[in-house]
């Protein structure tokens, strides 16, 4: 079990979630062998430490022409006529960029975006919930690997550590689902062999509304305040 940090995103991420999380994770029940806490052979594992290895990824995807620079702003991109949505309400990229060479973009910010092959079936086996079936240009379209702002993407980042750091299985949410399917395009143009993976259900409240930040009363830390136990939280959320 590999504990990796995701902190690239500095808007969202401040250092002092790092103890707090090793803190509920370890109250939990979850033991890692390696992690930003403990080292292990494919450190680091704060991201925010590792772009050399998204530097590389990026320029392997740019030197196989699997990826484009986008100036699009998210306006231009809602804008776009009947842009079609994605299943995790992403509007399907219109293809606005795809003819953008890097050398006419001169001094504009942009984004780089990977160019996803037209009429794919992305076929792939989830642990959990089985045959999964993704379709190119209707599920999702082509997506963001490194963001204007210099900030690797989590689709390019995930990519980049799940290989380096040679993980087997992946275990995460159902909301993945599409990721997953970006993310096996990203594996195939980087010549890199995909782990397993191993979707869970989403936990939902009372009124079938998915878990989110703002459901903070149902927070590990704020359950373990009220004297809930790790056995307890385990038997109720069976
Ligand atoms: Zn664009």
């Amino acid at each position: 079990m590999v504990l990796r940090n995701e902190d690239l995103d500095s808007t969202r991420f401040k250092m002092e979630f790092v103890p707090a999380m090793i803190e509920d994770l370890n109250w939990f029940g979850f033991e890692w062998q390696e992690g930003p806490d403990c080292g292990g052979p494919f450190a680091p594992y704060n991201q925010s430490e590792r772009m050399d290895f998204y530097r590389a990824a990026l320029e392997k995807l740019r030197a196989g022409n699997f990826i484009y620079p986008c100036t699009c702003s998210r306006k231009d991109i809602r804008s776009a006529a009947r842009a079609p949505h994605a299943e995790d309400d992403e509007v399907i990229y219109p293809g606005t960029c795809r003819q953008n060479r890097e050398s006419e973009i001169a001094n504009r910010k942009f984004s780089w975006r990977f160019r996803v092959p037209d009429g794919e079936t992305i076929f792939f086996a989830d642990g959990n919930l089985g045959g999964q079936k993704f379709r190119t240009g209707k599920d999702f379209g082509d997506f963001v690997v490194w963001r204007g702002d210099g900030v690797p993407a989590y689709q390019l980042a995930c990519v980049a550590d799940d290989a380096a750091m040679r993980i087997t299985e992946v275990v995460r949410g159902a909301d993945l689902l599409i990721s997953t399917a970006r993310q096996l395009l990203l594996y195939r143009a980087l010549g890199l062999t995909p782990p397993k993976f191993f979707h869970c259900e989403l936990m939902k409240d009372e009124a079938g509304v998915r878990l989110a930040k703002r459901h903070d009363a149902l927070s590990l830390r704020t359950l373990r305040a009220r004297g809930q136990t790790p056995e307890s939280l385990r038997r109720d959320w069976l």
